[in-house]
């Protein structure tokens, strides 16, 4: 028989932070090792504890979710997201611009399918959540990543991209709160990005699943608000503001100048309807997440766990000779950059491969977020203070002896 073969769709596609490495990790645990994973942001195996309300909600609808759900979502959830997005003064909003998905990560790859044909260019920020870039490059677009300046705290350059923008240009994407950097776009940096979006008319993909873990300012502005002229996609969920990443569910919601994107929504409901429908039990939640007491708050003040886990990890970091990191304002994630010349790193994945050899602890190298300049690491700082300490003195640890060859 011939070889069997992955499509030649997948030639440009990568997901790395469950890519090799982490593999390599799941090998050493059965082995007998015990690794901590600081690579991917979830936050249940931490002990975060989803709201009581949610699951009660879940367990209660469990009877009667037996059915599929209408294919865009189940209309108390539908509305709930409504709600939610005219609170955030998103304005002309209708129960039938919401789609309900399994977890954002399905209605990323769904908003793209229904968008792109072969060599429509997307500006996608570097670094990225690599996801974007895979979607646009599975959908046969062209993904063109503009730069983030870590000089001016991770925030787009906007002369970037400007410069990237070519008669391709479809849409632009935004990550706010950001994953990886943690920053949290001022209001003003947003009208920037809206005038270059009605400049060129490009359509504006707003990614916000971390829109209520702020540190410090704790008002996020959704661009969707700031203008009704250009055509918005904001996406959302409960997986990291209500901490149930594994309930899968997320909405996404077209908002603004829809009367130009008829067939773009015609797109999205025939996508939809193709899945049938997101996860039915966990599509009651949504309501009960978005109109209860919001938790997430207490996690993020001064004093709350998340907050003292931030500022633990962001210091330490900042402690090691040769690393540095930009104190992330938003999300659950610090990404440090690494003195290439004083570890002699020419290989990114090679570290972050050796640190997991020698200190087991699981990281994810800064190429896997689509950033191919200077040397970097994403480290997730969910775990408790008392498990996260001795993690950053191994990893203070690594970076005193390191040098790559
Ligand atoms: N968008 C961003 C920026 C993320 O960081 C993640 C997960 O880490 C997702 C989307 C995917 O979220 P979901 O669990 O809703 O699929």
């Amino acid at each position: 028989m011939k070889p069997v073969e992955k499509s030649n769709k997948l030639d440009n596609v990568c997901y790395d932070i469950r890519g090799p490495i982490a593999h390599r990790a799941r090998q050493m645990e059965e082995e007998g090792h015990r690794i901590l994973k600081l690579n991917i942001g979830n936050p249940a195996p931490f002990g975060f504890a989803a709201p009581d309300d949610i699951l009660k909600d879940v367990i209660h609808n469990l009877p009667t979710s037996q059915g599929y759900s209408d294919s865009t979502g189940i209309y108390a959830a539908r509305v709930a997201v409504m709600q939610y997005y005219q609170q955030k003064n998103v304005r002309h909003i209708a129960i039938d611009d919401v789609f309900i998905g399994n977890g954002v990560s399905e209605l990323i790859m769904m908003a793209m399918q229904a968008l792109l044909n072969t060599g429509d260019e997307i500006l996608i920020p570097s670094p990225d959540y690599p996801l974007w870039t895979a979607a646009v490059s599975l959908s046969s677009g062209n993904p063109v990543h503009y730069r983030c300046d870590e000089q001016a705290g991770w925030f787009p350059d906007i002369d970037d991209i400007k410069s990237k923008i070519t008669a391709n240009t479809k849409a632009i994407v935004l990550i706010n709160p950001n994953n990886p950097t943690g920053a949290v776009y001022s209001k003003s940096l947003l009208e920037d990005v809206v005038k270059v979006a009605r400049e060129h008319q490009l359509v504006v993909f707003s990614d916000e699943i971390y829109d209520k873990i702020l540190y410090d300012e704790h008002q996020h502005t959704c661009i969707a608000s700031l203008a009704d002229d250009l055509l918005f996609v904001t996406l959302s969920g409960l997986s990291k503001n209500y901490r149930v990443a594994g309930f899968r569910a997320g909405w996404m919601v077209v908002s603004g100048n829809k009367r130009i994107a008829a067939d773009y929504i015609d797109g999205l409901n025939i996508l939809s309807s193709m899945r049938m429908c997101a996860n039915v039990p966990c599509q009651s939640a949504i309501q009960t997440a978005l109109g209860g007491y919001q938790s997430i708050d207490d996690l993020v003040v001064d004093g709350g766990r998340l907050k003292i886990q931030r500022d633990l990890a962001a210091t330490r970091l900042n402690e090691i000779e040769g690393i540095s990191c930009v104190t992330p304002k938003g999300a659950m994630y610090c990404f440090a950059k690494v003195d290439a010349k004083k570890f002699n790193i020419t290989d990114d994945e090679k570290m972050i491969f050796d640190l997991l050899n020698s200190e087991k602890i699981l990281l994810v190298h800064g190429r896997a977020f689509n950033l191919f300049e200077g040397v970097y690491f994403r480290l997730v700082f969910l775990p408790h203070s008392d498990e996260l300490r001795p993690a950053m003195d191994r990893i203070a640890s690594f970076f005193s002896y390191y040098k790559q060859v």
